[in-house]
């Protein structure tokens, strides 16, 4: 049974809730603190940590390899894909300035996309583009020579090229999500762990009732979802598909050359050094139909694959693998996040896809500046 203050403090005088506590329901509770500071705002997360994305994610603060960025310009056209660049590149700005960059151990390492030797005519096509991303870089960011040539210095000689966007780095995710929830706190933002959301009805005067685990029921005069790939469970009708990603990380291992962030295959394969161990996900391309799925879990088919691929391309040695896991992102019919008031009072900022590092905090912020809007 919950005490006076408890009820008071927690349950019953909301301004705003948001249900998702990872990076852009965080975010978008620090930035409506920062413009209302005497509005209570409370965060609530099915999990004793956030269990979608943010905490499970590889850390690369990356906003596009010219391969992925080529797929989606001839699905997409060029207007499409110079403001997606920009936004991605926007947003990583704005999450360096709003948790520091020592915060989340951020290094300017480059983000290099590899080719193998079986790739050549798409490694052709790339090379050739690299004039236009460079200019897409000058002319909207003042950013010159992003994209260049570079070269291989680990792995095997199936490797035979290497692109690299100078702009990219990576990022320690922990240290980014602790920073987060810190200045959340620092803020008078509230928070309720492990309380998973079941429904929602509508209260008296356009406000809202939450039926919450643990027979809780949460009143509260706005209503956020930042539940990203979780969203249809509590919203149908609204275009998300939730995709599940699979991650391993090494023993430590000496002498390790590798140190930077890489993708393959378009985004599907990416692996980077974390300190002298190498991190390595993704392989869904292989495995679509069973990693289109909402279940926080490893498959071994997945496991195995990615096992394979670090031995085959980057470090032929046998090493063990300490850690495997997995996390759900969110996709749809375009690449764009969903922030939007889906009824009086209610809002959705959902939809990140594989640069959620990038977007994520700009998301949460877009967000808060709606519901202020309005
Ligand atoms: C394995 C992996 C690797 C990735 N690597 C990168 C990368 O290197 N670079 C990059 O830019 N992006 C990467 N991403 C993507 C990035 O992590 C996400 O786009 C971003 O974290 C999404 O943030 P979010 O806040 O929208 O969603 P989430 O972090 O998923 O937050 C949604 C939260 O809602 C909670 N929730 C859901 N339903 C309920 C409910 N009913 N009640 C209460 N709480 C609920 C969930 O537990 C979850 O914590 C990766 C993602 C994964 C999974």
């Amino acid at each position: 049974m919950l005490s006076f203050w408890e009820s008071k403090s927690w349950i019953e005088n909301n301004d705003y809730t948001i249900v998702g506590g990872g990076l852009v329901g965080i975010q978008c509770a620090i930035h409506l603190k920062l413009k209302m500071p005497s509005s209570e705002v409370l965060v609530i997360e099915r999990g004793v940590l956030p269990s979608g994305a943010s905490t499970k994610n590889a850390g690369f603060a990356c906003f596009g390899s010219i391969g992925e960025l080529e797929s989606d310009r001839r699905s997409m056209g060029e207007d499409y894909i110079q403001s997606l660049i920009m936004e991605r590149y926007e947003g990583l700005q704005y999450l360096k300035e709003s948790l520091g960059e020592q915060e989340i151990d951020f290094e300017k390492t480059g983000g290099v996309e590899l080719f193998t030797s079986k790739e050549q005519a798409h490694l052709t096509n790339c090379k050739m583009m690299i004039p236009f991303y460079n200019n897409v870089m000058k002319n909207a960011l003042n950013i010159n020579d992003c994209f260049s040539l570079d070269k291989i210095d680990f792995g095997s000689n199936l490797l035979s090229s290497a692109i690299k966007n100078n702009e990219e780095g990576a990022i320690n995710t922990g240290r980014m999500m602790i920073t987060l929830i810190k200045k959340a706190y620092t803020l008078g933002v509230k928070f309720l762990w492990s309380t998973f959301i079941k429904s929602y009805t509508k209260g008296d005067k356009q406000s809202f009732i939450i039926e919450a685990s643990n027979d809780l029921c949460i009143h509260t005069d706005h209503l956020l979802f930042t539940t990203n790939a979780f969203t249809k469970s509590l919203i149908t009708n609204i275009e998300v598909e939730p995709f599940r990603n699979q991650v391993i990380v090494t023993r430590p291992i000496s002498n390790l050359s590798l140190n930077g962030t890489y993708h393959m295959k378009n985004g599907y394969v990416y692996f980077r050094n974390v300190g002298n161990r190498i991190l390595l996900g993704g392989g869904r391309h292989k495995f679509m139909k069973d990693e289109a799925t909402t279940e926080i879990e490893t498959s071994e088919q997945v496991i195995l694959w990615l096992k394979s691929f670090l031995k085959q391309y980057i470090h032929q040695e046998e090493v063990e693998i300490e850690y495997a896991w997995s996390g759900i992102l969110a996709g749809g019919n375009d690449k764009s996040p969903i922030i939007k008031k889906i009824d009086e009072n209610l809002y959705v900022g959902v939809r990140l896809g594989g640069m959620g590092i990038a977007i994520g905090s700009l998301v949460g912020k877009r967000l808060a500046d709606l519901v202020i809007s309005n």
